[in-house]
């Protein structure tokens, strides 16, 4: 809660108090329905709670960047939403957005993204990486603290994103593995939400490296967020990841650190159900351990990633399934070895559409997109994950109903963080209290509009995001020269 917010709070407690006093308790209620006035009241929406299960027209009251009503009686506002036929719903929380600027926010508020985090990379510095997005952010964010960019600066890769020297191919020396597990947990201490993990980007870090990081992650209550080993998308080759997929399980039994296992309908390759069905039998048995999935074929990564190494010999067939999105072209050995020098991101397939839809549609997965936009070019994941799941996968292929897609893309993410972070108790939630974060759609028209050739072309049927309770979106429209964002942290500890 902000100042303001405890500061207005304090002040409506204390005038209820009185009439409470003066009325009885009965009169006291109803004169503070009478008389509230509001920041912004949205009204006539169909409110949808998944932690609650309320799903019914409410009029919600907002001031000082927090529901402070949920009601079927009249609320005054200084500003009114009409939402009327429109799904009221609490903000979306992306997990998995490496994209953290303002063209990736901008994305990311029209798929109805209130809070959008870093989880899987990570960063090395927090508190620069959050000093950066203070004050200028369109949504909220989020960082965990990293083991791959950990690792880059301890062992002086030269690469960006990820790894492509000594961080991907050699081994840690014991003072290098020291330093790297200190800088983890000085992210930590310094209010990183999570851990982030790539074995897949971390080739050389061998198993008891992985073992370390979780034990660091275990003792801060943080979860493990894991691309798995040997996992990663790979053209054309079944991928035998079960040994990625039992490491991160282990390492998570071992150290008793929480697990999430990151896009599992791309690194789970053929066996995505199997991993599923996995995940559920550990937590069964007491293990905390989730997992996410986006909503698309394709895969992108850094060409420079350690698993497309060696690949030189591979057919043609190999090469032409790729895409490099900076010029929407389709690669050929030669173009592909020649952007390999250069760098950069790269568009390749991930999985069948029966294995993607077996993780979108499973109860298990929480939504995550693993955005990321550079100046107008990526995946459309980053723009069009959410829309898309609520348009094709609820309403064309009513393979989900609204609420538990719903309670996939904000209660589950949110439950997922907040025992390390305890801001996310008041996120993923439309009730008294929480976080004015809230996404109003109309279920009936919401749909993705992204495409492989067009990433930055918005969902439509987005029609108003509010972060802390200003409005990011009116009228299906982005709004200019509002940061209402806040950074999303843990509690820090030193
Ligand atoms: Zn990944």
């Amino acid at each position: 809660m902000t100042e303001c917010g405890r500061h207005a709070r304090r002040l409506r407690l204390a005038a209820a108090g009185a009439l409470a006093f003066a009325l009885g308790f009965g009169g006291a209620l109803l004169a503070r329905a009478q008389d509230a006035s509001y920041d912004v009241v949205i009204t006539n929406g169909r409110v949808k709670d998944p932690e609650s299960g309320l799903d019914a027209v409410r009029n919600v009251g907002i001031s000082g960047g927090k529901i402070r009503a949920v009601s079927t009686g009249v609320l005054k506002g200084k500003q009114t939403i009409d939402a009327k036929g429109l799904v009221v719903a609490p903000g979306f929380i992306d997990l998995h957005q490496h994209g953290q600027d303002a063209e990736n926010y901008r994305a990311k508020a029209a798929d109805g993204v209130t809070t959008a985090l870093e989880l899987e990379v990570g960063v090395a510095d927090v508190d620069k990486w959050y000093g950066e997005r203070d004050g200028k952010a369109l949504i909220n964010f989020g960082a965990s603290a990293g083991h791959i960019p950990a690792r880059m600066a301890v062992m002086h890769d030269p690469a960006q994103l990820l790894p492509s020297g000594d961080a991907a191919h050699r081994e840690a020396t014991p003072e290098e593995m020291q330093q790297i597990m200190a800088l983890v947990e000085k992210g930590l201490k310094r209010g990183a939400v999570a851990v982030g993990v790539g074995p897949a980007y971390t080739e050389a870090a061998a198993n008891w490296e992985i073992v370390q990081v979780f034990r660091v992650a275990a003792k801060y209550h943080a979860s493990c967020h894991i691309h798995i080993r040997a996992g990663a998308p790979k053209v054309g080759e079944p991928a035998g990841n079960f040994p990625g997929f039992e490491e991160a399980m282990a390492a998570a039994a071992i150290s008793g650190a929480p697990l999430h296992i990151v896009h599992i309908q791309s690194t789970g390759g053929p066996n995505v159900a199997y991993e599923l069905q996995m995940i559920s039998e550990a937590r069964s048995r007491g293990m905390d351990v989730t997992t996410e999935a986006y909503p698309y074929t394709m895969g992108m990564t850094s060409i420079e990633a350690a698993f497309l190494d060696h690949k030189e010999n591979e057919p043609d067939s190999y090469f032409a399934t790729m895409l490099w999105p900076a010029t929407g072209e389709h690669l050929t050995r030669e173009s592909f070895l020649r952007y390999r020098k250069e760098g950069g991101m790269i568009i390749l397939p991930s999985n069948t559409q029966e294995n993607i839809d077996a993780a979108i549609e499973s109860r298990l997965t929480m939504i995550a997109s693993d955005g990321a936009l550079f100046n107008g070019h990526g995946h459309p994941r980053t723009s069009g994950t959410y829309a898309r799941v609520l348009g094709h996968y609820v309403r064309e292929k009513k393979a989900l109903d609204l609420m538990t897609a719903l309670k996939k893309m904000t209660l589950m993410p949110a439950q997922r963080l907040e025992n390390r972070a305890p801001a996310f108790k008041d996120k993923g939630r439309i009730r008294v209290g929480a976080d004015a974060d809230i996404t109003v759609f109309d279920a009936n028209s919401v749909i993705d509009k992204a495409t492989y050739e067009k990433p930055l072309q918005y969902s439509v049927g987005i029609q108003f995001v509010l972060v802390n309770g200003v409005a990011v979106v009116k009228d299906g429209n982005l709004v200019d020269g509002v940061f209402p964002g806040r950074g999303a942290r843990a509690p820090i500890s030193q």
